[in-house]
């Protein structure tokens, strides 16, 4: 068992840091007072190929392994999670779906303009009354001619109003449930789909969130990404990659609490003598960094497993629960190192702390996630 990354890993890794050093962290709060962050840092990460790590050179991506994208949303994560949402939406659930279930066609015109950049893509799957239950969704597509007409809403939707196209998933044949569903490549042009942000977040300001509404959008079969019936397969396979690039960010939030509690700890006197020198804050810093180091692992051994073409859903869930329920973890204990300026805007740990609690709901619960593991298990389903 070998634990180092190799050399382009390595490299990855600091040309990541490097950018987030300098192009994200120092702005991050700037950024999350201004609910965005700028459309052309997606521009500059497309140039450095960071917007499409895992896809292949042909499809205008790097064609690095998963540890690498790891590395990415790692780094990225560590400066700021509004902008890591943004990418691994982008990445994980919207390219890499196309890489999987889209035509050859499908997949010329849409993988180089979203590892570019030029083009921002969103994943819609929940609904007002389906987000853990997605095989209920409402948002019907009914056929028209040699096209579908879709019709429903979508809410809590990533990257919802800056997306040029969106992934939607429909129902074909109501009240069938998962043997139903369908899902849809729609350009956000297309009349019908009109977007709205939503507002009123308690953390990731920066990153666009949206309603998506769709009324009787006309797009053609051509747009559907796998066959009918398969909708549900290619959410789940999605969000096996979604869950990967969460865990990863989390990892990122995680290290960056440690880094901040242990240099303010030495900073920080009391009793004559800095916090750190006290076991307490020793016992806290020495969790946190037990947890970043044990989700680190995770990520990376769920990524080894992509990287050998296996199914990944195990290792993934194990890895998003244990990652994101860490970051939680070390951001509330970085407000708790900090003391009472841990309370404050003038540090780092209650942005941490906002932006981490999203990432054990959203691309799967926590519950869920452990209902999935369970299942494999025991064999025995909790779902319906
Ligand atoms: C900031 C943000 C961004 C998001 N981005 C996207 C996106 O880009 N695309 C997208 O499609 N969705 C997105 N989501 C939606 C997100 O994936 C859902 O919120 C999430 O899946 C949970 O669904 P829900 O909110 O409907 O909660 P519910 O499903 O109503 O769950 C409520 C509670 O019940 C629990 N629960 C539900 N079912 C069970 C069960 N069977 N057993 C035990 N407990 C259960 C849940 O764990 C949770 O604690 C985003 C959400 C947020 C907040």
């Amino acid at each position: 068992m070998d634990f180092s990354l190799s050399e382009e890993q390595k490299m990855i890794r600091d040309s990541v840091r490097r950018f987030a050093a300098e192009k994200i962290l120092p702005h991050a709060r700037e950024w999350e007072k201004a609910h965005a962050f700028p459309r052309d840092l997606l521009y500059e990460m497309g140039e450095l190929g960071y917007l499409g790590v895992p896809i292949p050179e042909t499809y205008g991506g790097a064609e690095l392994d998963y540890i690498s994208e790891a590395i990415v949303f790692e780094e990225v994560g560590y400066a700021d999670s509004s902008v890591r949402t943004t990418l691994s939406v982008q990445m994980s659930l919207v390219e890499l779906t196309i890489l999987k279930w889209g035509t050859e066609e499908q997949k010329r015109h849409y993988l180089p303009k979203l590892c570019s950049g030029e083009w921002i893509g969103c994943f819609g799957l929940t609904e007002p009354n389906a987000g853990s239950d997605a095989g209920n969704i409402a948002t019907t597509a009914k056929r028209d001619g040699d096209g579908w007409l879709l019709s429903g809403q979508k809410t809590w939707i990533s990257n919802g109003t800056w997306a040029d196209v969106a992934i939607v998933f429909a129902q074909t044949q109501p009240g069938s449930k998962h043997k139903g569903m369908a899902a849809f490549l729609v350009d956000a042009k297309t009349p019908g789909f009109t977007s709205r942000k939503m507002t009123g977040k308690l953390g990731l300001l920066a990153s666009d969130t949206g309603e998506l509404f769709l009324d009787n959008v006309r797009v053609p079969d051509s747009s559907r990404l796998g066959e009918v019936g398969e909708g549900f397969r290619v959410a789940m396979s999605a969000l096996d990659n979604g869950r990967y690039g969460v865990a990863s960010g989390c990892v990122g939030t995680a290290q960056r609490a440690l880094d901040v509690s242990v240099q303010y700890a030495k900073e920080r006197v009391a009793f004559e003598r800095p916090i750190a020198g006290f076991q307490l804050v020793q016992d806290m810093l020495a969790q946190m960094k037990v947890d970043t180091e044990a989700a680190r692992l995770l990520v990376y051994q769920a990524g080894w497993v992509k990287n050998q073409g296996q199914v990944s859903t195990i290792p993934v869930s194990i890895a998003k629960l244990f990652a994101t329920e860490a970051a939680k973890r070390n951001a509330d204990m970085a407000i708790q190192v900090h003391g009472g300026y841990g309370f404050s805007d003038e540090y780092e740990p209650e942005k941490l702390w906002r932006d981490s609690r999203v990432a054990s709901l959203y691309e799967g619960t926590t519950q869920i996630q452990k209902l999935i593991i369970g299942r494999d298990l025991t064999g025995i389903s909790a779902f319906t």
